[in-house]
């Protein structure tokens, strides 16, 4: 579908969204992906990988999104989904203590993961935001604001969201540009959405030399989640011969 005469990428950087079931994941990433409308209704996640195109200041940026809820319980695809990420995402609802205790332990997940990749010293400073959902459910909350700040630490960027009512989520978007390097445009509410045929139209090399116009992003409606193997491959580097070499190496259990 993107053909060869779009002008390179500038940027392709993948989120990924962890957190226990019911907390709000597919309500926000819906609200970063540009939906304003808000459901109700509980439905489990099929959907589990979103890309989503920008067009900003004559540049290409691509930010995929995986929701890797469904590695729930598979912890060595839970671990290659949190090897490809560049920046985390992970979800809790106020209301649900067990749900913050359940990202406490996938942040030392991360933690671990990523240091066996690079083989080095544990590296505390990855580019993860802890997002506390559902604070438009004030009067039943399970975990208190203290509690949490104490648990995490200092160092740690945490916001407590309402995928609802939308509070604080565009200052966590903001937030989610500055870790990742992009630019703040990618805030969906600082780009027009727009369909992929009028950002192909707009990022078309001959059209890129014309004058710039306002920041836009459109989200790929045939997004598909990559194979395992490529999933491996990005993690290990494109030139990696074979298989069975780089699963050692990176032991993933
Ligand atoms: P997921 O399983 O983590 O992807 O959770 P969903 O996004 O599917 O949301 C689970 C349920 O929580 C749904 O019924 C949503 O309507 C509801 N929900 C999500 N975010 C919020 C929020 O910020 N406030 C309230 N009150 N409900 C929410
Ligand atoms: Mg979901």
């Amino acid at each position: 579908m993107i053909n060869q005469t779009l002008s390179p990428l500038r940027y392709l950087l993948r989120i990924v969204v962890l957190g226990a079931p019911r907390v709000g994941k597919t309500a926000i990433i819906r609200r970063f992906l540009g939906d304003d409308g808000f459901e109700e209704q509980y439905e489990p996640t099929t959907e589990d990988f979103h890309s989503k195109l920008y067009h900003i200041r004559g540049e290409r940026y691509q930010l995929d999104i995986l929701d890797a809820s469904k590695e729930r319980d598979f912890p060595a695809k839970r671990r290659l989904s949190i090897l490809t990420g560049d920046i985390f995402l992970l979800v809790f609802s106020v209301t649900d203590r067990e749900s913050f205790t359940e990202i406490c332990s996938l942040r030392e997940e991360i933690f671990t993961a990523k240091s066996k990749l690079t083989k080095s010293k544990e590296n505390r400073q990855l580019p993860i935001i802890i997002c506390g959902n559902k604070t438009d459910l004030n009067t039943s909350r399970g975990v208190q604001h203290s509690d949490i700040c104490q648990s995490l630490g200092e160092d740690s960027v945490l916001f407590e969201v309402s995928a609802k009512d939308c509070t604080n989520l565009e200052e966590m978007f903001e937030a989610l540009a500055v870790l990742g390097g992009l630019p703040t445009e990618t805030r969906p509410s600082l780009h027009r959405d727009i369909s992929i045929h009028t950002y192909q139209t707009l990022s078309s090399r001959k059209r890129n030399k014309r004058a710039m116009h306002e920041p836009c992003g459109a989200v790929h409606p045939l997004a598909r989640r990559p194979s395992f193997s490529s999933d491996l491959r990005r993690v290990m580097g494109p030139s990696t011969p074979k298989r069975s070499t780089p699963i050692e190496r990176c032991q993933i259990q």
